[in-house]
């Protein structure tokens, strides 16, 4: 089954340690993600590549429950959904990114924990093909800074498309 990327020059992959590709703007120096041909900030239209961070920190989340509306929804729906993490990861000094998780557990996800981009099995398209995103996991052995008391749901945000 051949791999392929859900948009095109979304993130570096394959790469063994794949980036998010945003862009950085020469004149403020603001990080956006996606890549933005004009500054949000400043109206400069010199934004140049910019790789972010591999690591950062989740900000907030919350466990997606049933398959968002399609469209923009692309995913598995029906008997064929699994319950996914959506949140933000803060990424030092970058800006915060809304990502996919790979934990469902709200048990195990905590304010501040230290997350990692991996590049993971979306859904299959129509021609066989496995389509790939990218999402944030746990770093293995990362220190919790804070335990939440309770369990809800951290962000209202929408799903991710
Ligand atoms: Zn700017």
């Amino acid at each position: 089954m051949a791999q392929v990327p859900i948009v095109e020059r979304l993130f570096t992959w394959p790469a063994a340690e794949p980036r998010l590709i945003g862009s950085r703007c020469a004149s403020c120096s603001i990080v956006t993600f996606p890549t933005q041909s004009s500054c949000p900030r400043c109206a400069s239209t010199e934004m140049g590549e910019h790789l972010l961070a591999r690591r950062g920190r989740l900000w907030a989340w919350t466990i997606q429950h049933f398959a968002p509306p399609s469209p923009p929804y692309t995913g598995p729906t029906g008997d064929a959904f699994v319950p996914f993490g959506v949140g933000y990861v803060e990424l030092p000094g970058e800006l915060r990114v809304e990502t996919r998780l790979t934990e469902s557990d709200p048990e195990r996800l905590a304010e501040g924990m230290e997350m990692e981009l991996v590049v993971v099995p979306f859904r299959t398209d129509d021609a066989g093909n496995e389509v790939m995103t990218f999402a944030f996991r746990p770093v293995q052995g990362g220190r919790l800074e804070s335990r939440p008391t309770r369990s809800e749901p951290k962000a209202s945000e929408g799903p991710l498309s």
